[in-house]
């Protein structure tokens, strides 16, 4: 894997003590395709490292957010999801009843935001798109309001 040795070699530039926990922190930001909290990564860490803190996850998903490496998707109350596997931007998809992301890549968010600096003369430094509804899988296991 190209994209976790070069990371790696970021991080360690940048200070960050590359231990076991960390590598496996960021192996799953990674490879998630889910969009994971924080506490979805360190339930996943835990297993195998049980000496990993919610806060090792947290600094570690601080420090790649912060060098654009991974996404974050506020949402709120509902706390943040993460995204280290596609970095492109993309939209998302999410499903209001089971909190479901799905990446879209139908629109083109570079382009929108190419048009958008062009028009407004913003400097853009990153952009985030969301569209909120029901999956079609939480459609059909909806019932029927009489
Ligand atoms: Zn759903
Ligand atoms: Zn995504």
């Amino acid at each position: 894997m190209d994209r976790i040795n070069r990371l790696v070699d970021r991080l360690r530039e940048s200070g960050f003590r590359m231990t076991p926990q960390r590598m496996a922190i960021l192996r799953i930001l990674l490879e998630s395709t889910t969009h994971p909290t924080a506490e979805q990564i360190y339930a996943q860490v835990k297993p195998i490292f049980p000496m990993t803190s919610l806060a090792t996850v947290y600094k570690t998903v601080a420090l790649l957010k912060e060098m654009h490496e991974i996404l974050e998707i506020n949402l709120g109350d509902s706390g943040s999801r993460y995204d280290g596997n596609n970095t492109l931007p993309h939209a998302h998809l999410i499903c209001v009843q089971c909190s479901q992301i799905i990446d879209s890549n139908s629109v083109d968010l570079s382009q929108l935001a190419n048009n958008l600096a062009a028009q407004t003369g913003f400097k853009i430094d990153h952009q985030r798109l969301d569209f909120f509804g029901i999956c079609p899988a939480c459609q059909t296991s909806l019932i029927p309001q009489i």
